[in-house]
């Protein structure tokens, strides 16, 4: 399938490279894609400036950049099932979850359709009677949006949607891992009427994204994946002064006080952390349970871990899919064996499923480790893996010390039935998103994003839209005469 989507249409890369993209379930490849080399990444940029640059995009009504993005919403709810199967095979998520993601993706859609013309500026009153002093808002220009494999649908729906709500033109570039619902959404869009030019996709790895980044015509960067990369990305993007979006890892608390219902914390701690296989930037990767609690809850969350039923994910027996790939799933071993050496104890998982039938994928079991302190790897670095590192506390003081004993800063979640201390570490927990005797849900509505290296800027919301926007000042002197400031 030609992969690369340059000024309206399908083309084949100009070096005619081809990346394999494999199934994490059984290692089978599920296509082949072209991948693009800087000419084409070129060209990418120069449909989309010229795209942006002609203003018929940037400059139609509203309403009628809205009516494409309601109508990719309508198209995507009609290949609902065709799109969630294609995640799976990609990913390796369960189809359950996979489904969501899609209906998500649909709201996210809906949300930026309905609030494009919600804040059309403002005036500004400056006491002068003569001057018409007014702030508009106009699209930055050629966005390059650059996507992680975990939840690849999601992540460019969250970016797309804003960016062209606001006018912008924009170059997409998925991850290489999985790119297969990032090209059918494009497919979608163009269906839906966005005009030549304005999207554009090219895929490859890094090398791909950071010919984005330097490219002189490119004036927005939005880029969701690991620190490492993200760091490298605002170092590059400062050549030419783009503006910059990061939204990086995580390394989240889930803070369990011993007044919770125990049955509620263990179900959701559970979920916290090996939702997707822990391979989500906001997992409940850290559990900090209050003392009088720990033996219970720990014996208990590691025997429903041992229950969890691993596997292929189209398989509706499956309650978690693989990891991602070979390497990643080498990654994650490699962090299992850290914190063995580091001294924490194994009491769930560490090992691969047993199933023959998963040899060929990329399976790993849930894993937990008790008696975890601070200075561990396990504890510190995101592993990106189903791998819950636990922790004890005996104050509101201490839990939110550990919590807050990090680098990242994306979410977290504090359980308690005494409101006002839920309040006191909610508004104490340095991170972009808490929840509140929950985990994981949120909403096109509410703003996502990081504090300290988790990143900056943030998405969805209003603030999601203000990230694609420039404001303008506009002075207008109705009624100018000379001012003789030079008297001569
Ligand atoms: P990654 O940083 O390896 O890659 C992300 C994307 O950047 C890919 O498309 C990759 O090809 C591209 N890339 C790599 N090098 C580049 C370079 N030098 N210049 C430009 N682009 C480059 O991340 P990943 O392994 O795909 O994703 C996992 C990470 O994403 C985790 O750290 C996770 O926490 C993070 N993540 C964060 C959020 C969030 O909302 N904060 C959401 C999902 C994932």
């Amino acid at each position: 399938m030609p992969g690369l989507f340059i000024d309206g249409l399908w083309t084949s890369g100009s070096s005619g490279g081809k990346d394999d993209v494999l199934n994490p379930a059984d290692r089978s490849v599920v296509a082949q894609v072209d991948v693009a080399d800087p000419t084409d990444v070129d060209a990418a940029v120069t449909a989309a400036r010229r795209a942006f640059d002609a203003g018929d995009w940037a400059h139609a009504a509203v309403r009628d950049r809205a009516a494409v993005l309601l109508r990719v919403a309508d198209l995507l709810a009609r290949a609902k099932d065709e799109i969630a199967r294609l995640e799976t095979l990609d990913t390796g998520k369960t189809l359950v979850e996979s489904e969501l993601d899609v209906d998500d993706v649909i709201a996210v859609f809906r949300y930026y359709a309905a609030i494009a013309d919600s804040d059309p500026g403002r005036l500004v009153d400056t006491g002068q009677r003569a001057v018409v002093s007014r702030i508009v808002y106009e699209p930055v220009g050629v966005c390059a949006l650059i996507t992680p494999w975990n939840y690849p649908l999601l992540q460019i729906s969250w970016k797309v949607a804003p960016a062209l709500a606001a006018g912008n033109t924009v170059v997409i570039k998925p991850s290489e891992v999985t790119p297969l619902t990032t090209i059918r959404l494009v497919e979608l869009l163009a269906d839906a009427g966005v005009p030549a030019g304005v999207v554009n996709l090219v895929l490859g790895a890094g090398p791909v994204g950071a010919s984005l980044v330097a490219h002189p015509d490119v004036d927005l960067v939005s880029f969701t994946g690991g620190v490492a990369t993200g760091k490298g990305i605002l170092r590059a993007a400062a050549d030419t002064v783009k503006r910059v979006t990061v939204e990086l890892g995580g390394k989240n608390p889930n803070i369990v006080f011993a007044d919770s219902d125990f049955e509620t914390v263990v179900d959701y701690a559970l979920t916290a952390v090996f939702l997707h296989s822990g391979q989500v930037c906001s997992a409940g990767a850290r559990l900090l349970v209050e003392a009088p609690m720990h033996d219970a809850l720990v014996a208990e969350i590691a025997a429903r871990a041992e229950r969890i039923v691993v596997g292929n994910g189209l398989d509706p027996a499956s309650e978690t899919g693989p990891l991602v790939s070979a390497a990643h799933r080498d990654k994650v071993e490699a962090y299992v064996a850290a914190g063995l050496t580091d001294g924490a104890r194994l009491v769930a998982g560490g090992r691969r499923p047993e199933d023959p039938a998963l040899a060929n994928g990329f399976f790993y079991r849930p894993t937990v480790f008790d008696g975890c302190h601070a200075d561990m790897r396990i504890v510190r670095e995101e592993t990106f893996g189903p791998l819950l590192t636990v922790e004890t506390f005996s104050s509101e003081a201490e839990a939110l010390a550990l919590a807050n004993d990090t680098q990242y800063g994306l979410a977290g979640a504090v359980w308690t039935t005494d409101a006002a201390r839920a309040e006191r570490v909610a508004r104490g927990l340095r991170a972009g998103t808490v929840w509140i005797n929950d985990y994981h849900p949120y909403v096109p509505q509410a703003e996502w994003g990081g504090f300290k290296q988790s990143g900056n800027g943030r998405e969805l919301g209003p603030s999601g839209l203000a990230e694609y926007r420039e404001a303008k000042h506009i002075w207008q002197n109705t009624a100018p005469s000379p001012q003789r400031w030079f008297k001569g």
